[in-house]
């Protein structure tokens, strides 16, 4: 232990002496064993079983019941997610990799079992969580809340995507009524989020109502569980429900995080790198999302002062969505404009400010009728999102 705790000061030393880090840029431990890219979103990712590399100097983990297949094509969908991200909203969240190969370094498990010994990959254990925490701590001061995502890959024979809380999947059979009940609601990975978000949205409908990360992503064509169309996996069935990272890094212990594993299916997913990319897209809009309603609301900050941002801007800008009739009576119908770029998220507000629906505008279809009788007659105020950048918005009064 002594030896890890001079590496890791050593460590400190040199990322200090470097000065911040710029958000973006590679950063790399020893030997380049593990890669670090800081970003400003309040966004935490981590890719624990991505890594290729097999270095004869460290041996291969032989350890009782351990795991040493590499979850394929996660590393690439770690970067993809990261530019994704940037693409929608012109900041990079923060993301850590395990470069080694997972017969040398497992990353999503304690140090003993992680590293089998090996001074070598203890070493890259331990730098691959101050990367972590470093970019943990830099979230809580800026943001004093935020999300982590740890990717994986599954081989389970159900493509579809298992989304971890820390709750085994005979918790999650369980009825809403009974979930929303001691000790579920603290005994998870979103722990902080239960105990207070923006919609009051309980526990169960957090991990599986309409505006849960499952239902965003079926939303947009990727199979989940949880999510209202397929709440809980059955018993005959394989599910993941979070590891060692997702234990450490979500609200389970406290700490400013709330978190998820995602395990990824391979079909349509990571088979190849054109879905690689065309899911990481989809995750990414999901996510920034995510953050909006969850937890930073329609008036979400600026994420950083990059000059790049690709979203365009509002002023002077054309409308993206006609919203009429205005007062609405019978029925209330949105219509996108041909220039409007998919995809768009629609946020619905009553007067007090509560978030009543949240409506993909990213379907081919421009025009969305809503039947008048959803709406109790009153004021709605509306956000149109493109990514993270909120594009229009403005007041629909209801007679
Ligand atoms: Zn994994």
């Amino acid at each position: 232990m002594r030896i890890n705790l001079l590496l890791l000061l050593a460590l400190a030393g040199q990322l200090s002496a470097q000065g911040n880090y710029t958000p973006g840029q590679s950063y790399f431990g020893t030997d380049e064993y593990i890669e670090y890219i800081p970003g400003t979103l309040p966004l935490l990712l981590s890719a624990p079983h991505g890594g290729e590399k097999t270095p004869a100097s460290i041996p291969d983990r032989d350890c009782s019941g351990c795991s040493y297949v590499n979850d394929f094509n996660t590393q690439e969908l770690g970067r993809a997610l990261a530019q994704a991200l940037y693409e929608r909203s012109g900041c990079y969240p923060h993301l850590v990799m395990n470069r080694l190969h997972r017969r040398k370094l497992d990353a999503n498990r304690d140090l003993e079992e992680a590293a089998d010994g090996n001074p070598n990959a203890e070493q890259a254990w331990t730098e691959f969580h101050t990367f972590m925490e470093t970019a943990r701590t830099q979230i809580g001061q800026t943001f004093g809340k935020g999300f982590y995502v740890d990717l994986h890959g599954h081989g389970h024979s159900i493509q579809r995507l298992e989304l971890g809380y820390l709750h085994t999947k005979t918790e999650l059979q369980l009825p809403d009524s009974v979930l929303n009940l001691a000790p579920y609601p603290t005994d998870n990975s979103i722990r902080k989020l239960s105990a207070a978000n923006p919609n009051n949205l309980s526990h169960a409908e957090l991990l599986r109502g309409a505006l849960s990360l499952g239902a965003l992503l079926h939303q947009r064509g990727y199979p989940a569980v949880p999510s209202p169309a397929d709440p809980f996996p059955d018993a005959d069935e394989d599910y993941f429900n979070g590891g060692y990272n997702t234990n450490r890094y979500g609200s389970y212990n406290g700490g400013v995080l709330d978190g998820v594993q995602i395990e990824c299916n391979r079909n349509g997913i990571r088979d190849n790198l054109s879905n690689v990319e065309r899911f990481a897209d989809s995750l990414a809009v999901s996510l920034l999302q995510y953050l909006q309603m969850h937890y930073f609301g329609p008036q979400a900050p600026e994420w950083c002062t990059a000059s790049a941002v690709a979203a365009p801007h509002t002023h002077g800008a054309p409308q993206f969505l006609k919203i009429y009739p205005n007062p609405a009576s019978d029925y209330l119908v949105l219509e996108k404009n041909g220039q409007a770029q998919a995809p768009l998220q629609l946020l619905l507000f009553n007067f007090s400010g509560g978030l009543i629906q949240s409506l993909p505008l990213d379907a081919p279809q421009t025009r969305i009728a809503l039947p008048r009788a959803q709406f109790p007659a009153g004021l709605y105020h509306y956000q149109l999102f493109l990514g993270g950048k909120s594009l229009q918005s403005g007041s629909i009064s209801v007679l």
